[in-house]
């Protein structure tokens, strides 16, 4: 792409407070890893694509053919890869699977490697968020999870469309900021009450992440 292509592109924007030429240019420049499926993948891809980012790279696992979102978002550069111990390099990882196994098996590669992630999932009427660089390992979504096993739902088509792009909203902002408000906690919205509660996390021995790493034996 050229650089009059780029400058075109941006001119098409919706130009964000605070966001300016520099912000643009690193979400540009970003290559965002995306794992999910359905309505959540499509929206976070969608969000991703029009405010300006041009690279994802698909977590894909078997059956799953990517091409659907090729054809919706021409500008965007899609690599799929299969799943694998060694992930590429990226900017910050998305995670809006509906797959426990695989958001555990992800939490614990991007923690073992600190690599940044915004895990998004249906929960009660709504949704919830956690944000973390994974700067000193835990807190990490297992953390959470391992004491808060209730808090995974499964969520109607609108729920999945909304936090698709909640979750890339959040990738943005860390994209643009190097960090986020939301690091290290859960960010519940309740769609019936309208409530919204973050919580921090606080890392626990129970962390089935961090017992494997120091070596138990932790059931699946
Ligand atoms: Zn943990």
């Amino acid at each position: 792409m050229t650089s009059a292509d780029t400058q075109e592109k941006f001119s098409r924007q919706v130009i964000l407070p605070g966001v300016g030429a520099e912000g643009q240019k690193s979400w540009n420049e970003a290559n965002v890893l995306l794992a999910g499926d359905g309505i959540a993948l499509q929206s976070a891809a969608s969000a991703l694509s029009s405010t300006g980012v041009s690279k994802i790279t698909l977590l894909i696992q078997e059956n799953f053919d990517p091409s659907f979102l090729v054809s919706a978002h021409p500008q965007l550069s899609v690599e799929a890869l299969p799943l694998s111990e060694q992930l590429p390099s990226f900017s910050v990882a998305i995670v809006v699977s509906k797959d426990a196994h695989l958001r555990r098996r992800l939490n614990r590669l991007f923690r073992k490697n600190h690599q940044a992630a915004v895990f998004a999932w249906p929960s009660a009427s709504g949704y919830a968020l956690f944000t973390s660089r994974y700067l000193n390992g835990c807190p990490c979504l297992e953390c959470f999870e391992v004491l808060n096993p209730k808090a995974f739902s499964k969520g109607s088509d609108s729920v999945e469309r909304l936090l698709g792009s909640v979750a890339a909203s959040e990738t943005l902002e860390l994209i643009l900021n190097g960090s986020s408000p939301l690091e290290n906690k859960v960010w519940i919205t309740a769609l019936e009450t309208g409530i919204s509660v973050k919580h921090e996390i606080i890392p626990t021995y129970k962390c089935p992440a961090k017992m494997i790493e120091d070596g138990a034996k932790v059931t699946p």
